[in-house]
């Protein structure tokens, strides 16, 4: 009997850890499953006509909003050419509505419901001798049999998390070397927010701290290069988050681990860690959601802006760990005004990434069932909110298009020392979200939301709404990024950066060929050829104001032209335009300059 699972990934990078960990476990119990996964991009065709030619007896999918539809489809499709196969579905997206499901979807034979390991392999053993799958029950497993539904109703878990064993091989790591390696240490939530399934039944279980420790040494002996934790609140237990935290500081080589982490239980003792670490070591992502107590009431979440506003910011000062921190747009009683200043407050803090998400009432969740927020949501997978009891459909729109804009150009991370320069006023001001609605305003005026426009075209975009603001520094900076970010690559006249840079490079011929002279600047500087100077080193004019933001005492200039390393391994700096003739001591207030650590 042939058995194969498989689900529809989001993207190609992605891979899925629950298909691995079935089929570890199953090799425990002698059973073999053989694992193929697709992504939601591909023709459907293409995906049946792959999966029928694997003629297999049992076909599984691991099911998620994000690939719900496509995977009921090809199921119906599966069903009508391969009648005899038994079709069996698993996976939150199921788990909680099986019997609907199975109603609504008569090419569906089975559905798995919760944490598959045991329950899956049970299916299987029961289905070789060919008894019923339901009758007995099998806890986990509700299904057709003699066209009623009938079979167990429950979500299970598995109790013992080391009867799991460690779900990749050595054949994984060949294709896996591109791709997030996902990986938990983990399961279950100790809290309960209304919109989340993690949390429903506030049962935390772990695998063994020891064991932990092993797998995460074969990744970094594997030199994975990304660790994505699914732990749905990695910090809950300090007895064993810390030593893992401590491991990964200590052990952790070139290896990044993404942890999920919650602020409430954060105390110190992650700081320290957070904060002394290799940089790019680890990297969390902190849900808030929203600083309205109120709305965090309505969900059952616990959040304390206070400690937030504690622990978090020595993490971003010390440099060493990239902080995500999470906003949901359709809570109860947030209004635009109310979102507002939740997104105003976690912009404060200066992460490196706010990312702007829009609740979905799930399947199972409290949420789904809360009629006094009045909500209005896509019927159809991913059941996002359109509208609530205090959110208007016209600035759940709006919000989505300035979630569009910020992603683009602040979280993109490319725009570092423009935004850091904004920042300060906007923080000051309380004004970051006003700030980037203008923005997000001027970017539907110009009908980009029907474009596809290319960098290029972001950053005039970029460059037109500085230029409108009549912010000088901001439209520097805003060349000094684009250079750094796309190593020299990006170059329009449209944002001040010509392509011709023919009469730049002859007023610095003198200079760069002069190698004591420039290694004033760039200490171990040889001339080799022009392409490489050229490749590696742009200038630009910039204001005096702009000065101190690249790092160098604004002096008397008015306006002075910069120097810039597009590789970032030399600091900005001001040629003097009379090099050939100049002393060298009329330069010394330049060679000093220091550059924040930000920029
Ligand atoms: S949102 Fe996070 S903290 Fe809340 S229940 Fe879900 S996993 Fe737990």
């Amino acid at each position: 009997m042939k058995v194969i699972i498989s689900t529809l990934n989001s993207k190609y990078i992605h891979s899925s850890l629950a298909l691995r960990y079935l089929q570890a476990y199953g090799r425990t119990k002698d059973e073999a499953y053989e694992i193929v996964e697709y992504t939601i991009n591909m023709p459907i065709l293409d995906v049946l006509n792959n999966v029928t030619t694997l003629d297999a007896d049992v076909i599984g999918f691991a099911c998620y909003i994000w690939n719900i539809d496509m995977t009921l489809h090809l199921c119906s499709m599966i069903k009508a050419v391969r009648p005899n196969a038994k079709i069996i579905l698993g996976g939150p997206e199921v788990s909680y509505t099986a019997r609907e499901l199975l109603e609504d979807h008569p090419y569906i034979d089975y559905i798995v419901q919760g944490e598959a390991e045991e329950a899956f392999t049970s299916f299987v053993k029961v289905i070789r001798t060919g008894q019923s799958p339901v009758n007995p029950v099998i806890p986990g497993i509700l299904g057709r049999e003699q066209g009623n539904i009938q079979g167990s109703e429950e979500a299970v878990e598995v109790k013992d998390l080391s009867t799991i064993p460690f779900p990749y091989t050595e054949e994984d790591m060949l294709t896996l070397g591109n791709k997030i390696v996902y990986y938990e240490s983990s399961r279950g939530c100790p809290f309960s927010c209304q919109y989340c399934l993690s949390g429903n039944r506030n049962t935390v279980r772990f695998f063994p701290q020891e064991r932990v420790r092993e797998e995460l040494a074969w990744f970094v002996d594997h030199n994975v290069k990304q660790v994505k934790f699914v732990d749905r609140t990695f910090n809950c237990a300090p007895h064993h988050h810390i030593p893992l935290m401590e491991w990964m500081r200590d052990h952790g080589g070139q290896t990044n681990f993404h942890l999920e982490m919650e602020s409430i239980l954060m105390t110190e003792k992650e700081v320290d860690i957070l904060s002394s670490t290799r940089h790019g070591q680890i990297q969390i992502e902190v849900g808030v959601q929203s600083t309205h107590d109120k709305t965090l009431e309505a969900i059952h979440r616990r959040n304390d802006w206070g400690r937030i506003q504690s622990v978090i910011p020595p993490i971003i000062k010390a440099g060493r760990t990239h902080v995500h921190m999470d906003l949901i747009v359709g809570l109860p009683y947030e209004s635009k005004a109310i979102f507002e200043k939740s997104f105003n407050d976690l912009f404060s803090l200066q992460p490196h990434a706010l990312q702007i998400g829009f609740l979905k009432l799930l399947k199972g969740s409290g949420v789904r069932s809360m009629a006094e927020y009045e909500y209005i949501a896509n019927p159809k997978a991913p059941y996002e909110v359109l509208q609530t009891h205090v959110l208007p459909y016209d600035d759940v729109r709006m919000l989505k298009h300035f979630e569009d804009v910020f992603e683009r150009f602040y979280n993109s991370e490319r725009y570092r020392t423009v935004f850091g320069y904004i920042s300060e006023s906007l923080i000051q001001e309380g004004s970051a979200f006003a700030y980037f609605e203008e923005m997000t305003k001027l970017w539907l005026e110009n009908g980009n939301q029907d474009r596809k426009l290319n960098d290029a075209d972001q950053i005039a975009f970029l460059y037109e709404f500085f230029t409108l603001k009549r912010d000088r520094v901001a439209c520097d900076l805003l060349r000094y990024d684009v250079l750094t970010s796309f190593n020299g690559k990006i170059r329009d006249e449209r944002f001040g950066l010509s392509k011709d840079r023919k009469q730049e490079m002859q007023e610095a011929e003198v200079f760069w060929r002069e190698e004591s002279l420039v290694q004033q600047y760039i200490p171990n500087y040889s001339f080799v050829e022009w392409r490489k100077v050229r490749q590696d080193y742009h200038t630009i004019e910039v204001c005096g104001a702009t000065l101190p933001y690249l790092g160098i005492p604004r002096g008397s200039y008015s306006a002075v032209e910069v120097i810039i390393d597009v590789k970032g391994e030399t600091k900005p700096f001001i040629r003097h335009q009379q090099c050939g003739k100049i002393h060298l001591d009329d330069l010394a207030h330049t060679t000093s300059v220091t550059i924040s650590e930000e920029v």
